[in-house]
Formats: C-alpha cells, structure tokens, sequence
C-alpha cells in the first residue's frame, strides 16, 4: 500500500518516513506529487488541524494520507506556543526568529517545563479516519545547543536522552520523539482495526 504525508515540512516528512519505512510500499510528500497547496490552520486543537491537513489532501489524491500536527506547549506560559508553535514570533515566522522570541519571553522564569505533542491523522479512502497522539517531556534551555533538528529542537532539552534535540542524532531523537511516540500508536491501531 502506498501513503501520502500532507506536509509541507521536509523535516517531518523525513522523520516519519524514515520511521514507517518498512510498513508502506512507496511513502510520498506533497512534493514528489507536485501538489502545492498551503492549508491554513485555524484549528483550536492539533487534532483539528490535523484532519483539516488530511481531508484536504486526501480530496486530491487515491491513496491513505497521513497528517501530522504538532507543536510545544510550555507550562509557564500557560501552555504556549501550542497551536501556534510554527507562528510564535508571527505569520511567516522562520525557526530562529520563534526561539529567540521563546527565549526572551522565558528569559526571567524559572519552571522551564515543557513538552512535544505531535497528533497523526491517517485519512482513508473511505473518509473514515484513524487518530493518534504522541508526547515527549524535557525543559526549555536558555540558549541555543547543537545544530541538529528544527524548529525549537535546539532549545529543547529532552529528559529521555540527557541532551538536547539539536545536539541528538536523527536516531536518537527518533528514538524518543513526541512523533516517533505517535507513529508507534497509530500502527498499534492500525494493527487492531
Ligand atoms: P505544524 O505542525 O506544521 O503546525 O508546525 C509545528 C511547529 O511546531 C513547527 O514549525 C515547529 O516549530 C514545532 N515543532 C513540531 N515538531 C517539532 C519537532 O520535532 N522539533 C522541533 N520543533 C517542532
């Protein structure tokens, strides 16, 4: 069976690949179908956004498409960026420019607690949908450390591997991650469905 992920982040489309590799005969991006198309996310939730991702996509290809939303929800700031994570510092807004509004808006406080969440959403054919969530847990640090990942992988320390995302190897944050924890539920799902 073929699958399709309705991202447009090369990052992600990457990780997930590389983690569901052996479960899917060709695995696609919006890329290699040539299909351009920016969804906008004015979902309240990551499941919302999520399934808004996939219907949308799955109206315009045959085969299963997998959507992914995610982002970092940090306990002192009430649980921002959350939702917002990929326009922290404002529409368009690049990696760096959201860390370093992160950083400063963390610069005086203490509780530096915070989590990835990622939700997939597995469209089929039939418009029925299959959900699952994934979550990793590790503090926010006060400057940046390695040069690995994306987005805020640099400023996140992750308690599973005792160092940062941007200083962890592709297989060890896959190891750990909030999305490679959320893969992992939906085939357990898949599996039972
Ligand atoms: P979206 O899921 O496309 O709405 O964007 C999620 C945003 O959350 C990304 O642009 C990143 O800023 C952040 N994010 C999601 N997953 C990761 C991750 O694995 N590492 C670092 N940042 C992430």
């Amino acid at each position: 069976m073929d699958l399709i992920i309705a991202s447009n982040n090369e990052h992600k489309v990457e990780e997930i690949r590389s983690m569901l590799k052996d479960e899917f005969d060709n695995i696609y991006s919006l890329k290699d179908k040539n299909i351009k198309i920016d969804i906008t996310e004015d979902g309240d939730t990551f499941f919302d956004n999520a399934l808004k991702k996939a219907r949308e996509i799955a109206k315009l290809v045959d085969m299963p498409v997998l959507a992914d939303d995610s982002g970092l929800i940090v306990n002192a700031l009430g649980g921002r960026p959350g939702v917002f994570s990929a326009r922290f510092a404002g529409d368009n807004a690049t990696d760096k420019q959201n860390n370093e509004k992160l950083l400063e808006e963390m610069a005086n406080i203490e509780d530096r607690k915070a989590y990835f969440q990622t939700v997939l959403v597995l469209y089929k054919q039939d418009n029925s949908f299959i959900s699952s969530i994934g979550k990793t847990e590790g503090e926010i640090l006060k400057c940046n450390r390695g040069n690995n990942g994306f987005g805020y992988d640099c400023i996140f320390f992750s308690n599973q591997l005792q160092k940062s995302f941007g200083e962890a190897t592709k297989k060890e944050k896959n190891s750990v991650s909030h999305r490679a924890e959320a893969v992992k539920n939906l085939l357990a799902k898949i599996k039972n469905d």
